[in-house]
């Protein structure tokens, strides 16, 4: 998603790109970016999807955030952020990966001056200084492309981060994220719930309850008792909890998140994800540079990494063109060490915040549970702490590229 996303900024500027993807197609179940997981955007990505005139196809797919409610199973401690109170229609916006992923295609598939060739493997890559060469596996035929500039895209287990010898950071957080939609007695109001219990986190994201594949029903007619969930567990729990029959599984759920949703009624198919933080250094070289969960992959406790990843395309899109524009080699070092220094401040701050949280609220040390309501119930009461948890939700915290700001590139 977030390789396709930087090829759509890119659609229609003054560069041959050539995007390289090993799966075919959307449909196909394969792709890791591409099934049926809901994907929070926060209104900054919603902001970079509208200055690359994208959001008019991407907006009858999604469901608005108007109100986060966060809470502390078994203690008094939430906190809640109205969209209103932040003078924004919404906060962030739901949309499964696989629809984003077709609407991301489509546009790639359309555009003059991009070739996108799948399915097809980078199988190695050689920087030298005045070009760099690409070698890709195409059903077994060899092809070899020069470029002036490779972005490494390919998730977080990286092939070309491995074929550079680039290193890692990694914490292997020894918790399972369980995914599956459900529809509840109640209706969702557009309100996404994060829950902090013994077991892990639990998020709960609004959806409407049309199919995927076709645009939200208009408003009368909406149902709004679907919501995506993302439970956060323990690895020795997962395998019980994936193996529990639908009711077990509604009923345990129930008990760890309440009834503000009224009654789970039915749950759809489960998916499970092992969860740990990446950390690649360097990001950039010569002629490279690593973007999205190849350069960091987070716990998404937060609902951060792909908005993250869409902060790397917009920041690295605009260095792109002001490099262009100015008669500069785009793969030179000094532009490339300019693109990581802007972004390593976002980097440092979303990991920290990710951790923090994954640290803080999976811990039961009931001191710490202490410091963590009145956390909770501090922010809840004062505007400028709640504010300022907002702007870093919402993605508009910290230096914004003009994607960013909503302005074209
Ligand atoms: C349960 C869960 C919930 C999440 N919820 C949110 C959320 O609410 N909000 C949010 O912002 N983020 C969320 N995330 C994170 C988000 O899903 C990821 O950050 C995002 O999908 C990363 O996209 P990517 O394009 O960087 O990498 P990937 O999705 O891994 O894509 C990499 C692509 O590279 C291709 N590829 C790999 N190797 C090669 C090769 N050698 N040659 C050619 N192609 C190759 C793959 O086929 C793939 O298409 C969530 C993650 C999980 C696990």
């Amino acid at each position: 998603m977030v390789g396709a996303s930087l090829g759509c900024a890119l659609g229609n500027k003054p560069f041959r790109i050539a995007i390289v993807e090993a799966h075919t197609n959307v449909t196909e179940n394969t792709p890791p970016s591409y099934d049926d997981r809901a994907i929070a955007l926060s209104y900054g990505s919603a902001q970079i999807f509208r200055a690359m005139g994208l959001w008019q196809d991407i907006s009858p797919y999604v469901t608005a955030i108007t109100k986060i409610h966060v809470s502390d199973r078994g203690h008094w401690g939430m906190t809640r952020i109205n969209s209103c109170d932040e003078k924004v229609e919404a906060l962030g916006y739901v949309i499964t990966a696989r629809t984003l992923g077709k609407i991301l295609y489509q546009y790639l598939d359309n555009v003059k001056n991009i070739d996108f060739i799948r399915p097809a493997r980078v199988s190695n890559l050689k920087l030298n200084t005045d070009a760099a060469k690409v070698t890709l596996d195409l059903d077994g035929q060899s092809q070899t492309l020069h470029t002036r500039l490779i972005v490494a895209a390919d998730g977080d287990r990286s092939s070309a981060r491995n074929m550079l010898g680039i290193t890692t950071k990694e914490h292997d957080y020894q918790q399972t994220a369980i995914i599956s939609n459900l529809s509840t007695s109640k209706p969702h109001n557009n309100v996404a719930y994060e829950r902090f219990t013994c077991s892990g986190p639990l998020a709960l994201l609004p959806m409407t309850a049309s199919p995927i594949t076709e645009p939200s029903l208009p408003d009368s007619s909406k149902s709004s008792n679907r919501c995506s969930l993302v439970w956060t567990q323990h690895n020795d729990n997962t395998d019980d909890i994936m193996a529990l029959d639908d009711a077990a599984f509604l009923k345990k759920l129930q008990h760890q998140f309440g009834t503000r949703l009224g009654r789970f009624t039915h749950v759809g198919k489960r998916a499970s994800y092992p969860l740990r933080l990446i950390e690649a250094k360097p990001q950039t070289q010569q002629r490279f540079v690593l973007i999205g969960n190849a350069a960091h992959t987070l716990h998404p406790i937060a609902g951060q990494g792909f908005n993250l990843g869409m902060r790397d395309v917009a920041t690295l899109a605009q260095i792109i063109m002001e490099n262009e524009s100015t008669a500069t080699d785009i793969g030179n070092t000094e532009a490339l060490s300019a693109y990581q220094l802007w972004r390593k401040q976002d980097h440092r701050r979303i990991i920290g915040f990710t951790n923090t949280l994954v640290r803080v609220f999976s811990n039961r040390f009931a001191p710490l549970s202490l410091v963590r309501n009145v956390g909770l119930i501090s922010t809840d009461i004062c505007p400028p702490l709640k504010h300022l948890l907002a702007k870093h939700s919402m993605g508009l915290a910290g230096k914004l590229p003009r994607l960013a700001r909503g302005l074209p590139l």
